[in-house]
């Protein structure tokens, strides 16, 4: 299965530091066989795309699931499009804790942006306080259930525990190994990216992972040189595979 390593910038970045780091992380993955994204804020989205090859692809951090009309401050799926967007990060922790973004509303957008061709990279995963109750896996099932109701099978997925989101504590190679075998017993065999803490340092080891099919990279992502070790990494594990 191809590998993959998608940047999420969040709201980082001025216009120029998004289009010298798009520059910089497309000459540095240069030749690579891991196929590359780069998720920028809404409004540098043109900039990227434009900045860096068609293999590159670029991804919105979100999207609203009508097409168009009076909904203030909301982006829809065509809009997306029109700018030459690949692929949509849906159901983020950070969208699901700040914007009260449930299932069904990531259900609902999945659908949308399949409607319009973009790759819908849907996140799921627990809170430390869910996992230290022992509810991981529920939690995890009921997402994919609810969310991935009748679309699961045309999707990527990243299994993104929330305890590991820009806090350093990545997820051992066990604990993520049980988790995609989970994923991928429901789902079948559907690219799963881990997302939490990734860096230079432990992307070899998660990477040669049983279910791990890549990654998807908050804050490292920012540093287009840590982004490309963590590509390199990629690399070389389905060397040693
Ligand atoms: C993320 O926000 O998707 C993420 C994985 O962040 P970080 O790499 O900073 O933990």
């Amino acid at each position: 299965m191809a590998k993959w390593v998608i940047a999420n910038w969040k709201m980082h970045f001025s216009l120029t530091e998004a289009e010298s780091a798009a520059r910089q992380i497309a000459d540095f993955t240069a030749g690579s066989p891991v196929k590359i994204g780069i998720a920028p804020p809404f409004p540098f989205l043109k900039t990227v795309r434009d900045a860096v090859p068609a293999r590159v692809m670029v991804g919105a951090q979100n999207l609203f699931w009508e097409d168009k009309g009076a909904f203030t401050g909301e982006v829809s799926g065509p809009m997306l499009r029109s700018l030459g967007v690949d692929f949509v990060i849906i159901g983020h922790s950070e969208r699901r804790k700040h914007f009260g973004e449930t299932d069904e509303m990531v259900n609902k957008k999945i659908r949308a942006a399949l409607e319009v061709g973009l790759i819908p990279l849907v996140c799921i995963g627990e809170t430390l306080e869910e996992r230290e109750a022992g509810r991981a896996s529920e939690v995890v099932k009921r997402q994919i259930e609810k969310g991935l109701a009748g679309v699961a099978g045309r999707i990527l997925l990243a299994y993104e525990p929330v305890w590991s989101i820009g806090t350093g504590v990545n997820a051992t190679p066990a604990q993520a190994g049980e988790m995609h075998a989970l994923i991928k017993g429901i789902l079948g065999d559907v690219p799963v990216l881990y997302g939490g803490s990734v860096s230079p340092e432990n992307a070899g080891e998660l990477a040669r992972t049983k279910g791990v099919d890549g990654f998807l990279v908050g804050g490292a992502s920012l540093l287009p040189e840590k982004f490309s070790r963590i590509v390199s990494e990629v690399e070389k594990s389905e060397v040693q595979k």
